[in-house]
């Protein structure tokens, strides 16, 4: 008896290594559309811990429902997070596809980030660098004075009047804002060319589409929500006065080719062709979002390559707005610079979360470097407050985002085949810095 159970049992695992196993198993050698089930349910469940922390999900209500059930606490989630990882390996093994061989990656990748969130959720504190590294998978530079030195003599350069820098440069700023009645019609003027200009290199799926709201009381300028079915919700922060870049800026990072593009697109090449369900869920605090805001601000610069962003402002957005058109010029260049002075977020964001400096301090240091009015300061540190380290994403992320565009070419063509791929593909900071 003993010996005709092992043989039929040893019967049912040959059975089941050969023509027995289903298609999708077969295609799936290491079990990892199993383990991006688990993924999407502990990310929905850490959603229960920290309501930022899923930023979008339109994947399967079986999988909700699960995490709803299940509701684990956070020290659960992260042995659950651990054991998958231990599944996945140290190293993924060698795929014949590279796409599996980014999937198997960005599952690592992106368990590890939420175990570190886990830890973070618990209560403890990792030093800012260390923090960015964990939940993002890159170390942000140390910026020191000479940097903001120089882009600020270069700014004091460019803007007219006497008195201090800041002064003149909010001085500057009040003369090119959207008077607030019209916003919107700015604003959908200035989505209109950023679609247009998308469509040109990048075949949307049909019925893409997007909602536009305005919203005051939150810490963030501008949001995209992804509902799915290539449809997003845009919200627009009115609290403070909104400057004429600001439109071109958001209209291209939270809509087209930026965030609603590049969900709509992995909806598409993955969750739908694929069947891959962990990119139906977005976890913000993880590594996709330095893809996500670096592409999103890199985008910018493929909608309105070198003079073109310049020109389309002077030509259109200056004149609906009332805005004298002779000053698009030194805009452009101002803007130029105070770009750059984004890094001056990281740098305070690191002293104020690693206890050098206190709230009021920060708030000073966004004025002196960033030349920021005390209002747009407080609304800064209120920001690092909710999201932390997440700063390093927007410009770190830009500037990792535009070198491997650029290394991939010298023509328009070229940089929206790759900026196009990226947008498509599972990559993450690691496939940027390496690849
Ligand atoms: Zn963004």
């Amino acid at each position: 008896m003993g010996t005709s159970r092992s043989w039929m049992a040893l019967l049912s695992i040959l059975l089941a290594g050969s023509a027995c196993r289903p298609e999708g198993e077969r295609a799936d050698p290491a079990g990892l559309d199993a383990i991006a089930n688990r993924y999407v349910v502990l990310a929905l469940t850490l959603g229960h811990h920290d309501p930022s922390y899923v930023d979008a999900y339109y994947g399967p209500d079986s999988l909700k429902a699960s995490a709803d059930r299940d509701s684990l606490p956070l020290a659960a989630i992260r042995l659950a997070a651990e054991s998958l990882l231990v599944r996945l390996g140290d190293s993924a093994p060698a795929y014949g596809d590279s796409l599996v061989a980014m999937r198997h990656r960005y599952l690592t990748t992106q368990l590890g980030s939420m175990v570190a969130r886990t830890r973070m959720l618990a209560g403890e504190r990792f030093p800012f660098d260390e923090e960015a590294r964990l939940l993002y998978g890159v170390t942000p530079p140390s910026l020191g004075e000479p940097y903001f030195d120089s882009l600020l003599a270069r700014l004091d350069s460019l803007l007219p009047g006497t008195g201090p820098l800041a002064g003149r440069y909010q001085r500057f700023r009040a003369s090119v804002t959207i008077p607030p009645a019209l916003v919107d019609t700015v604003f959908r003027t200035a989505i209109a060319a950023c679609r247009a200009r998308t469509l040109e290199q990048i075949a949307l799926p049909e019925g893409e589409r997007f909602d536009l709201e305005y919203v005051t009381g939150t810490s963030w300028n501008a949001y995209n929500w992804y509902k799915g079915d290539a449809h997003s919700l845009i919200q627009v922060n009115t609290d403070l006065p909104i400057a004429i870049d600001r439109a071109v800026d958001l209209a291209c990072h939270e809509g087209y080719p930026g965030h609603h593009v590049y969900n709509a697109l992995l909806e598409r090449s993955l969750v739908r062709e694929r069947g891959w369900v962990e990119y139906s869920v977005y976890a913000l605090f993880s590594p996709q979002s330095l893809i996500a805001e670096g592409s999103a601000n890199y985008g910018i610069d493929m909608a309105f390559p070198g003079e073109a962003r310049t020109a389309f402002e002077r030509d259109s957005l200056f004149p609906l707005a009332g805005i004298d058109t002779a000053l698009a010029a030194r805009n452009g260049q101002v803007r130029q610079i105070v770009e750059r002075l984004n890094y001056a977020r990281n740098e305070v964001a690191r002293r104020y979360l690693n206890g050098a400096i206190d709230s009021a301090a920060a708030r000073a240091e966004m004025q002196r470097l960033w030349l920021s009015t005390p209002d747009a300061a407080a609304k800064t540190v209120r920001f690092i407050d909710e999201y932390r380290s997440y700063v390093i994403n927007y410009n770190l992320g830009r500037d990792l985002v535009a070198e491997w565009v650029e290394r991939r070419g010298d023509t328009p063509a070229e940089r929206w085949t790759a900026f196009r791929t990226l947008l498509s593909t599972p990559r993450l900071p690691g496939d940027l810095i390496e690849r």
